[in-house]
């Protein structure tokens, strides 16, 4: 019995070790399991942060960007991620647009946000999407000079908004001229159609700055890209010049069938205006896909003040006064000589009867330059082929 119960025993005992080492091992074992990410319960997977959408590069930008804005209007529904998502997508320095705000906010103190020195958007001409409004009866008669002179230092990002074919015209000078398919008439219809068609390519474009002209208008390139240098793309910004000087006031259309006056101002499109493509995307419920013309609809009054009534009236947004932009509804030869190659845009027209056009001496009588945009250019860039290499014409 002893003997037997001695290796009874030590069974019995080597029994309960390895049991021990069994139950231990089966613990070691579960916290092992536990530390590998793939046996964790499922349930902690739902505490932890869910990865963020994959959107980076610029180009899905647009898809992102209009995708999300077109479908606001419609009411469709979009998550606040899928917004979050949107905004996301521009790339982005965020040291320097708070660097930017703190400029802005500190403008904002004296009136208007004015450019000055400080930390600049690092912007190329490449970056700002230029339209000018056009129609096929000026193809000839205005189109070629701005061809000619302005639109020859950026062609790329020049976009001309007509109402007509001109393959011959697009043949031979290689412009981007797009048949906006709109009426030719000078109507408040006709011109909203083509405003829509400007904004809806400015969103496909991914530039980072709207501008619109008149085919009346000299842009002077270096003078647009260091004002718009001096706000970031990102933030809320609509740059111009009014033409009243007060705010408009227009008898809103709401939808019980009443009327509301509303008050604000606008950059007059006749001298021209820039907007930033983060305040271009916020206008999209009122702006995009044909919204633009039920927009103008709503208030009856033509394209520049119905941008005007968008960002100032139905987003808040200030317009920022700048005395660079200049239309022909202005005296033209008021604007000192030495300062004409500093403006942002310059336009030529009647004036009191009288030619109304910039004063500024070069290379071509008023005779040869009747709009004194080939003076300008000359003095712009020297270096154009077709510009006189002799001394400064003196006069008429
Ligand atoms: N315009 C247009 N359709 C027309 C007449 C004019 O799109 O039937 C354009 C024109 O090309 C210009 C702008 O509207 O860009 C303003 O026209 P214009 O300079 O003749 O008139 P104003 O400056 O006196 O308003
Ligand atoms: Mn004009």
């Amino acid at each position: 019995m002893r003997r037997l119960l001695g290796p009874a025993r030590m069974h019995i005992a080597s029994l309960g070790v390895n049991k021990v080492g069994f139950l231990l091992s089966l613990v070691l074992g579960g916290l092992l399991l536990l530390l590998i990410p793939a046996f964790q319960p499922t349930a902690r997977q739902l505490d932890l942060p869910q990865p963020r959408p994959q959107i980076k590069t610029s180009s899905s930008t647009s898809l992102s960007d209009s995708a999300g804005d077109t479908e606001r209007p419609t009411g469709l529904n979009i998550s606040s991620q899928g917004l979050n998502a949107t905004i996301e997508t521009e790339p982005f320095d965020d040291d320097h647009y708070k660097e930017s705000e703190k400029e802005l906010s500190t403008h904002e103190g004296q009136g208007h946000i004015l450019p000055g020195p400080g930390p600049r958007d690092l912007l190329e001409l490449k970056d700002i999407f230029i339209a000018v409004k056009t129609t096929r009866k000026y193809h000839k008669s205005r189109l070629e000079l701005l061809i000619q002179t302005w639109i020859s230092r950026a062609k790329e990002q020049t976009y001309l908004f007509s109402d007509g074919e001109d393959k011959e015209l697009k043949m031979r000078t290689g412009a981007n001229i797009i048949n906006t398919n709109c009426s030719a008439a000078h109507t408040r219809q006709a011109l909203c159609c083509k405003m829509s068609v400007e904004y809806d390519k400015f969103i496909e474009s991914q530039k980072k700055w709207f501008c619109h002209v008149d085919d009346d208008n000299y842009v002077i390139l270096p003078s647009l890209l260091q004002l718009l240098s001096s706000y970031h793309h990102s933030q809320d910004v609509y740059l111009g010049r009014p033409s009243l000087d007060h705010p408009i006031e227009a008898a809103e259309r709401v939808k019980s069938n009443g009327m509301v006056s509303v008050k604000f101002w606008f950059a007059t499109g006749g001298a021209g205006f820039c907007i930033s493509r983060g305040l271009a995307l916020k206008m999209s419920p009122w702006a995009s896909l044909g919204n633009f013309i039920s927009t103008a609809e709503k208030i009856r009054l033509p394209d520049d003040c119905t941008i005007g009534y968008i960002i100032e009236a139905l987003l808040e947004v200030a317009l920022i006064h700048t005395p660079l932009f200049h239309s022909h509804l202005e005296n033209l030869q008021k604007l000192p000589t030495d300062t004409v190659l500093d403006q942002v845009t310059l336009s030529y027209g009647g004036y009191e009867n009288r030619r109304n056009v910039v004063s500024i001496l070069g290379g071509f009588s008023l005779v040869e330059d009747p709009t004194r945009f080939k003076t300008v250019h000359c003095l712009l860039y020297p270096d154009t082929d077709w510009c006189p290499k002799t001394k400064p014409h003196n006069g008429n």
